[in-house]
């Protein structure tokens, strides 16, 4: 396909998506009963071993392609509008356009994290083919050390390769905090991919239990000058960020469980990959019931969260329901870091 036929294209895309995003948004504002994101696990292995990842192992095998096209299914009986795909590496996953192409079949918006590392040009085309609307990396520093190998020499050319032939809406992330070395690195990062033509959004890193960890001087100046700067698109809806990079809480409704679900590869629906083990219940059992009880329930880990997507989630609802069933007893040690915290 020439240049013209690739813009033709992608503008085409473009619009379909943005119409689809807009008819999500007034179905999440009209009924409260349906999970606006899920995040959906097809193989927990990852290629990369970073320093700060809680979420992956080196052993596990690709979940079977039918299982995986059962809980879309699953997912869209519960009316969810977008899932996006996260792991583990989910392009280690060899059937992963098929599962992309159920979400499309299926009515939902398409999306993708990845590290990019398993990017070529064919794979590209592969995710253009099955309909993908967004995809994001995560890029963590320019030169790869001992804490991430996410580094922008080693991505460079896989996103030259994106903004060749990508159909597909592409965000480049990059990150604060969590043991990073340099954070004038997320700058180099955020400017390469807005070169790029990609947006760009700054993430602040969490620790084990999906909490905070306090910035430091100079990675609260480069927060802040990033979120100054680049491209707007849906997923700079990163207010929240703005307390967190100060060390301040966020006071809003965690909607875990009701509008964001984490399904992990085992099926099960957790509030997220932070928080895995509530409430832990079979996807095949999850019903509306499940999403009312969620939704109106309490999260003791919400004040220093930095879980950005469900915060997103979370914008659609923030002027309604106040939450007013208490929150579970949360088994690892989020409570008590609350409670250090806050007395600092
Ligand atoms: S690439 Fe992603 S999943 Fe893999 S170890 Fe790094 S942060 Fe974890
Ligand atoms: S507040 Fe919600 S998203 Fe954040 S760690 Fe707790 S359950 Fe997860």
């Amino acid at each position: 396909m020439g240049q013209t036929g690739l813009r033709l294209s992608r503008s085409l895309r473009f619009l379909n998506r943005r119409f689809r995003e807009i008819r999500m948004v007034v179905k999440g504002l009209i009924s409260t009963d349906h999970p606006i994101l899920a995040h959906l696990i097809p193989i927990r292995r990852c290629n990369l071993d970073c320093g700060y990842c809680n979420e992956y192992d080196s052993v596990s095998a690709p979940v079977p392609l039918e299982t995986m096209l059962r809980r879309v299914d699953l997912l869209a009986r519960l009316g969810t509008t977008v899932i996006t795909i996260s792991g583990g590496e989910p392009l280690l996953h060899p059937e992963l356009d098929q599962i992309i192409r159920r979400m499309r079949k299926q009515g939902m918006i398409a999306g993708l994290i990845t590290n990019g590392y398993l990017l070529n040009v064919q794979r590209i085309q592969r995710l253009n083919d099955a309909g993908l609307d967004h995809m994001q990396i995560s890029i963590d520093n320019v030169l790869p050390d001992e804490v991430s190998k996410k580094s922008l020499k080693v991505l460079d050319q896989r996103l030259r390769w994106l903004a060749e032939h990508a159909k597909f809406h592409v965000n480049i992330n990059s990150v604060v905090g969590g043991g990073i070395r340099n954070p004038e690195d997320a700058l180099k990062i955020s400017q390469r991919a807005i070169e790029l033509g990609f947006t760009s959004t700054i993430g602040i890193i969490h620790d084990s239990d999906g909490q905070l960890r306090p910035l430091r001087e100079r990675e609260r100046e480069i927060y802040r000058t990033l979120k100054n700067q680049g491209k707007r698109s849906y997923s700079r809806l990163n207010f929240f960020q703005d307390a967190i990079a100060e060390g301040r809480p966020n006071h809003w409704r965690c909607r875990a469980g009701a509008r964001y679900l984490y399904v992990c590869e085992d099926g099960l629906v957790h509030y997220c990959s932070q928080q895995r083990g509530y409430p832990g219940k079979p996807l095949e059992e999850y019903t509306v019931e499940d999403i009312r009880r969620e939704y109106r329930t309490q999260k003791a880990c919400a004040p220093y969260c930095t879980v950005s997507c469900v915060h997103q989630t979370a914008y659609l609802d923030f002027w309604r329901d106040p939450q007013t069933i208490p929150p579970v007893e949360m088994r690892n040690r989020t409570q008590q870091k609350l409670v250090q915290i806050s007395e600092r």
